[in-house]
């Protein structure tokens, strides 16, 4: 909202500007005027908009046309006053008055003008007659008014349509020359309309319209108030109400009646409370909110944000076969001023058969946004209206800072659920196949991706030990010498090497050993293609033998030519050391069969963690009902036993581990 207002009066000598600033400061006509007032300012508080208002005077005796012309470029809005009873002070609003403001005014930012006729208390005719049709010349004049600084007669009227000129301006939304809406506010309106229209049937139904009501105004609308909206607009167009509710034609005639009613502060309301300013672009601070990113932690939604999505997902999945077809997407991005997705989306994520964005894959895209770049994340939710819908301080509040990682490196625990494993490999060696191969798609289904399509991300989930967590591949270009910050920081990090290509191990190795070989990340060797017959690498030693002098899991084979979908353990196992990069029983095996599984899924596990709290909240609650203590009796049985099963599981595992 804006800082304050002024208002600045111009007009021939003696029409009476002087006076009108008094009556309405004294409220009393003075005797004797100055030839011009000193500038005043009314406190927000009195104002009926709650700005505070300058008001100043113009006299031809006392100041030099430099400095009127001063005044009206500092202006926000100019009232011209003429006096009814004199022909001259009128015929000069149009033949000096006008052409001089226009003359020193920014073309782009043009003051709103009002036509004040004082002393109406002299004449008995109006002299709209003569004033209207300046009016409809003239698109910068606001609006006229006949009043009297005599008997104060429409005095703070004036003043009060000359602040709601300069804060709920008709300039933006109306075209006068055409009365009708101007194309930005048409455009405005409708991207409000498909946000509100929550169930996207291009219909705004009575439980939109309440929650349209609140949010804009703070209060929903009467049932009989609701009635008498829709059947103004029955009355007027046929197709502006269906099945009872309001569609868009509807929604737009009526803020064009607003408007044509001198109501635009109702049409404005809407207009700031969706996010746009004056010029009917989202301002900054909407799509923006200040987030804090401190080094060493990384951006991610939160619940609240993963259901809002959720909602839009399902509103534009029409034909509910959990995808969105081309046309479903564009549906859901007509809100943006631009398509934020563009076709390598489609090779980030996973699809379906048709390549088409599966309710994972745009999960997925989101999670990836948030993660890289948390700024444009909360851009392309205010599009969405997300701190509207869901009802939210600002689009920030959809995102969860994590903690630094240097303190979840301490406490060996992470709360994290998006997990960074770049992918290294000189060119040629597998990594895009390694990408692609995590989205379901084997060598033949890539082989068909255009090469402008691709992309050097991928993401989706694996479940570690029963938690579904994101992974984020990222395949870093070969070149080392482009190595930006966010190639080298991750939580874990892929060698890939072609098991075919005798020259492709040096690359890892050397990768390894000039960045890799004293930091804390874990690393994992990955030999690509091994549906290939192998060779000897040419190197010192051997992969393997170079992984166990760097303590490195032996080297994993993998392979993309296959005929259905490429295995997803490698990509489980990467996850579960990327959440547990030090675990020092670490098994890398991820069967979920195996007794080492088990006992790590029990570990983990859902209930064990809330028998766990529950019995912290008893034993640290003090006052316990008597309906409590039965209900806690139980949870302690269950926690004893539950525990004394965790520690039989653990105790297992290590001797099993032992005996390995
Ligand atoms: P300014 O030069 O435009 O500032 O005009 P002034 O405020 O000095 O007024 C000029 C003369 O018009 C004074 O004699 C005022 O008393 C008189 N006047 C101002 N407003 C009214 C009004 O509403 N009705 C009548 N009858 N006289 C007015
Ligand atoms: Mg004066």
């Amino acid at each position: 909202m804006r800082k304050d207002v002024r208002i600045l009066l111009v007009g021939e000598p003696k029409v009476g500007k002087t006076s009108l600033i008094m009556s309405l400061v004294s409220e009393e006509f003075p005797t004797v005027v100055p030839y011009r007032a000193e500038e005043i300012t009314i406190p927000a508080d009195v104002t009926p908009e709650r700005v505070p208002t300058h008001i100043v005077d113009y006299s031809e005796a006392e100041q030099t046309d430099e400095q009127l012309f001063q005044e009206i470029t500092k202006a926000n809005v100019i009232c011209i006053v003429y006096s009814v009873n004199n022909k001259t002070s009128i015929e000069k609003v149009t033949s000096y008055w006008i052409p001089l403001i226009l003359d020193n005014t920014d073309k782009d930012s043009r003051v709103p003008l009002i036509l004040v006729g004082n002393k109406s208390d002299l004449v008995e005719h109006s002299s709209m007659e003569t004033i209207l049709p300046v009016m409809n010349q003239y698109s910068e004049i606001e609006t006229c008014v006949e009043c009297s600084a005599k008997n104060l007669k429409n005095i703070s009227e004036l003043f009060y349509y000359a602040q709601k000129a300069v804060l709920h301006p008709t300039g933006p939304l109306y075209c006068p020359d055409k009365k009708d809406m101007r194309p930005l506010c048409v455009k405005a309106l409708t991207r409000i309309f498909k946000v509100s229209d929550m169930d996207n049937d291009g219909i705004l139904n009575d439980n939109e319209l309440n929650f349209f009501q609140k949010t804009c105004f703070n209060m929903p609308l009467e049932p009989q108030a609701l009635e008498d909206v829709k059947n103004v607009v029955r009355k007027n167009l046929s197709d502006g109400v269906c099945d009872n509710g309001l569609t868009l034609k509807g929604f737009l005639f009526l803020h064009t009646l607003f408007i044509q009613r001198g109501r635009h502060e109702t049409t404005w309301t809407v207009l700031r409370r969706f996010g746009y300013d004056d010029d009917l672009e989202l301002n900054q601070d909407y799509l923006f909110a200040p987030l804090k990113v401190p080094p060493d932690c990384t951006t991610e939604l939160n619940h609240t944000a993963y259901l809002f999505l959720q909602s839009v997902f399902d509103k534009h999945d029409k034909d509910r076969d959990c995808a969105l077809l081309p046309e479903e997407l564009r549906d859901l991005f007509d809100v943006f001023p631009y398509t934020p997705w563009g076709p390598d989306v489609n090779n980030t994520v996973c699809t379906n058969e048709q390549g088409w964005i599966t309710y994972q894959g745009y999960l997925s895209q989101w999670t990836l946004t948030t993660y890289l770049d948390v700024q444009r994340c909360l851009e392309y939710l205010g599009y969405l209206g997300y701190s509207i819908i869901a009802e939210q301080e600002s689009q920030a509040a959809a995102i969860t800072v994590t903690r630094d990682k240097k303190i979840d490196l301490q406490k060996k625990q992470t709360q994290r659920g998006v997990f960074r494993c770049n992918v290294f490999g000189d060119a040629g060696s597998g990594k895009s196949g390694f990408l692609q191969a995590f989205l379901g798609r084997n060598l033949m289904h890539q082989q068909m991706i255009k090469e402008e399509h691709k992309s050097y991300y991928a993401i989706s989930t694996t479940f570690v030990y029963g938690q579904e967590k994101y992974l984020l591949l990222h395949e870093v270009f070969p070149d080392l010498d482009y190595l930006s910050d966010a190639d080298l920081a991750c939580d874990i990090i892929c060698l890939v090497y072609d098991v075919s290509n005798p020259y492709s191990f040096e690359y890892c190795a050397k990768v390894f050993k000039q960045y890799f070989m004293d930091c804390k990340i874990p690393c994992m060797m990955i030999a690509a293609k091994s549906d290939l017959p192998e060779t000897k690498q040419f190197y010192g030693c051997s992969p393997l033998e170079f992984c166990r002098r760097h303590k490195m899991p032996p080297p994993q084979s993998f392979t993309c030519n296959t005929a259905g979908a490429p295995g997803r353990d490698i990509y489980t196992k990467l996850s579960t050391m990327a959440m547990y990069p030090h675990a020092r029983l670490r098994c890398m095996c991820t069967c979920n069969r195996c007794t080492f599984c088990l006992c790590q899924n029990l570990l983990n596990s859902e209930l064990l963690q809330t028998v766990r709290a529950k019995l912290h909240a008893v034993v640290l609650r003090r006052h316990v009902s008597q309906a409590d203590l039965k209900s806690s009796a139980f949870w302690l049985r269950a926690s004893v036993g539950a525990s004394v099963c965790a520690l039989l599981g653990f105790a297992m595992y290590r001797v099993l581990l032992k005996t390995r």
